[in-house]
């Protein structure tokens, strides 16, 4: 089992030691540490460097936007080992600052260019940026694949973007009682558009809503997205690794 997105970079985990070992014995055999600044991706692939099992991102997330440099970033990509898997996450969020699109949308698309110069895929962080996101990914296309990470839009938003090629993934909201949107995208979208994540410390999911996450809990999110789907947790994840493995090309 692939546990996506998570960020074991987080001041949260004061014991990497002991959120790998969790995932390792509960069955989670590899996971992607996202970032969302410098020190974030720095620490990402220090964490990347000493697990076997961790590959990571960099990239600069849309609330980090003022210390956005692409000279910085590329430096960090240049000098990344095999273990680098994407740029990400990567996007815009409106609903934590409106005042800055612009700035944003600026950082989204260098990055967008910078993950096609080194041919690597994005990982999209869009939050009440729907409409700009998709005009973005439309006038910039990246070329090595996009998902949109924690998916919370709505099902004709996911078809727009998988008649695009990109990718969703799902977190812990899709288990939450009231996510009726998510969990009909989750089960109506085709077999090959979608994978897993925990986005952990965040968005722990049922039943350990309210404790920290971590990714041995990516089964939880694996059991709900199959029930909806009408098949087995095992064949669930069979179909979701092979999507992530196909998308991040882990090394
Ligand atoms: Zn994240």
């Amino acid at each position: 089992m692939i546990d996506t997105h998570c960020h074991l970079n987080d001041e949260k985990y004061e014991n990497v030691d002991e959120i790998v070992n969790n995932y390792l014995s509960a069955g989670v055999d590899k996971v992607v540490c996202a970032s969302s600044s410098f020190s974030a991706s720095i620490k990402a692939g220090e964490i990347a460097a000493k697990y076997p099992s961790v590959y990571y991102t960099v990239g600069i997330h849309p609330d980090e936007v003022d210390e956005f440099d692409i000279d910085r970033l590329e430096s960090l990509v240049k000098k990344a080992s095999n273990k680098l898997v994407a740029i990400g996450e990567i996007g815009l969020d409106y609903f934590h600052n409106k005042e800055n699109k612009s700035e944003q949308i600026h950082a989204f698309i260098s990055q967008i260019e910078l993950a096609n110069k080194y041919k690597l895929p994005i990982v999209i962080h869009c939050r009440e940026a729907y409409g700009d996101t998709l005009d973005v990914l439309k006038q910039h296309p990246p070329k090595y694949g996009a998902v949109m990470h924690c998916y919370s839009g709505s099902l004709e938003y996911a078809r727009q973007i998988i008649a695009l090629g990109y990718k969703l993934s799902f977190t812990g909201n899709v288990t939450f009682k009231n996510a009726k949107n998510i969990k009909e995208v989750a089960q109506n979208i085709p077999e090959d558009s979608f994978f897993l994540e925990t986005d952990s410390p965040y968005l722990t999911p049922e039943p350990n809503r309210g404790k920290r996450n971590e990714p041995k809990n990516v089964f939880f999110v694996a059991a709900v997205i199959a029930d909806l789907r009408g098949i087995s947790k095992n064949k669930l994840s069979e179909i979701t690794d092979k999507n992530a493995i196909e998308f991040y090309k882990f090394k």
